[in-house]
């Protein structure tokens, strides 16, 4: 794969500022490939083929754009090996994980968008009109680095299967895993300009998306601060946006009878650890019932015995390096922060300076108050708050009492479960044991975003609505 090209208009061609963005293995500080450093010229070249591109697309009927997307699905499995073992080197995220999660669900959730693109409700009569929804026309799709491929996956897919087209800026920490997309689309004979991969700086290529007049819509995954940004800077053209952002997101434990939490334990830890807890969803707040402190605090720090952290090719490794050593240094100024803060520590805590590879232990902080620092902010690492509540009332209380709203859990009797659920601040509550579901919609309240990703309410999003009067003579 020839990562020092982008793919605009269907080619492979050099960047307009002949300069390099480097890529880092996280795991070993290796400098390992480089992608251009994109600019806003690029931008421009694909902004105008995805524009020329857009009336033949969005004309071809829906089942031709479905044909095209199984054969991208097909060579896109096809790539599982290289798609794992990039990612690993990209991103640090060990081997089991980004098998399943980074690169097999990407699969299921295309599978899920296909199957249910001819449901999208595109036509809607009403008593004096009927409602067509078109397709938006250009999309900026600007993604993060800690699911390099689904947080892509889950606008790209939508987007062209509405009749969009697409200009992709991937995260400048992890843009490798994109390239493959790129391959795929083109040996699956996508048309040229369909599809167009800039890569390079938020403050260049993301800027120059977020302005640029030939773009219809701006769809952004990333953090709060820089979902703000773009969101302002699209509004100047008054583009469509849509912003997937940060979060703290609660998880609940109700008081047990027999007093075993192992199972809520492991659910909220394989939120908040796997991935090294650069995860938008992770549950980052356990609220635990005051009652029952000293029990659960002991079980927590059996229970972490299991996430094992260490080389993430390594395939019975359980937490890799965060991703980067700004990463690394952001989540150990919390960590010391909490520490300053009265925060006691019941497991991991300050990392070394780090000699190879960003490592950092599963960290447990008891005796948070929901006030502190590191129980409002996202930290992003695999950083747990343990807060006891005294009754359901507090704890519904502690969990809306943060400027996020992306995603909770609640563990518990399930009536009691749900009934809580109900009074969440949130665009996604657990309850028990569920496993997640690609039709339905993902996005956030509060600070966590704007829009909805996934399933038919995703599809929608790339849509635009038009009323015909057509009853008249
Ligand atoms: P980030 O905001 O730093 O960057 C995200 C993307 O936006 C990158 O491609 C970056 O280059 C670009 N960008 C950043 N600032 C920009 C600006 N001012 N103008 C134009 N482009 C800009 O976020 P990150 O560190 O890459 O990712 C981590 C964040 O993403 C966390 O806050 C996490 O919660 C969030 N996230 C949210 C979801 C979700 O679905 N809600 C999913 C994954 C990650």
């Amino acid at each position: 794969m020839d990562f020092e090209k982008l793919y605009i208009d269907g080619q492979w061609i050099p960047g307009a500022s002949g300069q390099f963005i480097e890529v880092e293995n996280p795991a070993t500080g290796e400098m390992f490939a480089k992608v251009p450093r994109g600019n806003a010229e690029d931008v421009d070249r694909a902004a105008r083929a995805a524009r020329r591109a857009l009336p033949a697309w969005s004309a071809l009927p829906l089942a031709e754009r479905i044909s095209l997307m199984e054969k991208f699905l097909t060579i896109f499995k096809s790539q599982e090996e290289d798609l794992i073992h990039i990612t690993i080197k990209e991103l640090g995220s060990p081997y089991a994980f980004t098998k399943a999660s980074q690169v097999e669900y990407q699969y299921v959730r295309t599978r899920s968008y296909i199957d249910l693109s001819p449901k999208v409700p595109l036509v809607e009569k009403m008593e004096y009109s009927t409602t067509y929804r078109e397709p938006v026309g250009v999309i900026g799709c600007i993604t993060p680095w800690n699911y390099p491929l689904g947080q892509v996956i889950q606008k790209i897919v939508p987007a062209l299967l509405m009749g969009n087209t697409v200009i992709l800026k991937p995260s400048q920490h992890t843009p490798l895993s994109s390239y493959y997309l790129a391959e795929a689309f083109e040996k699956a004979g996508f048309p040229k300009g369909i599809f167009n991969l800039v890569t390079g700086r938020g403050s260049e290529v993301g800027n120059a998306l977020s302005f640029h007049p030939l773009v219809d819509r701006i769809s952004f995954t990333g953090s709060t601060s820089g979902g703000i940004a773009v969101g302002k800077k699209a509004l100047e053209s008054v583009k469509h946006i849509s912003l997937e952002l940060g979060g703290k997101s609660p998880y609940i434990i109700l008081p047990s009878e027999n007093h075993d939490y192992a199972e809520p334990i492991h659910l909220c830890f394989n939120s908040i650890f796997l991935n090294s807890g650069q995860t938008c969803t992770a549950f980052s707040r356990l609220l635990i019932p005051e009652e029952e402190k000293g029990i659960i605090e002991k079980q927590l720090v059996e229970i972490a015995k299991e996430y094992t952290v260490g080389d993430p090719t390594d395939h019975t490794v359980k937490l890799g390096p965060v991703s980067s050593r700004q990463q690394f240094e952001k989540i150990s100024d919390y960590i010391q922060k909490g520490m300053d803060e009265g925060a006691r520590l019941l497991t991991g805590g300050l990392p070394g300076s780090p000699s190879k590879g960003y490592y950092i232990r599963p960290t447990i902080f008891t005796d948070v108050k929901n006030d502190m620092t590191i129980a409002q902010d996202e930290i992003f690492g695999p950083v747990l708050c343990v807060i006891t509540y005294k009754d359901e009332e507090d704890a519904v209380s502690i969990a809306n009492d943060v400027r996020y709203g992306l995603n909770a859990g609640v563990y518990g009797p399930k009536e009691k479960a749900i009934a809580i659920a109900h009074r969440i601040q949130a665009g996604n509550v657990y309850i028990n044991a569920s496993p997640r579901d690609t039709a339905a919609p993902f996005g956030g309240y509060k600070e966590s975003g704007i829009g909805r990703e996934g399933g038919i309410y995703g599809m929608l999003e790339f849509t635009q609505q038009k009323a015909l009067f057509d009853t008249g003579k």
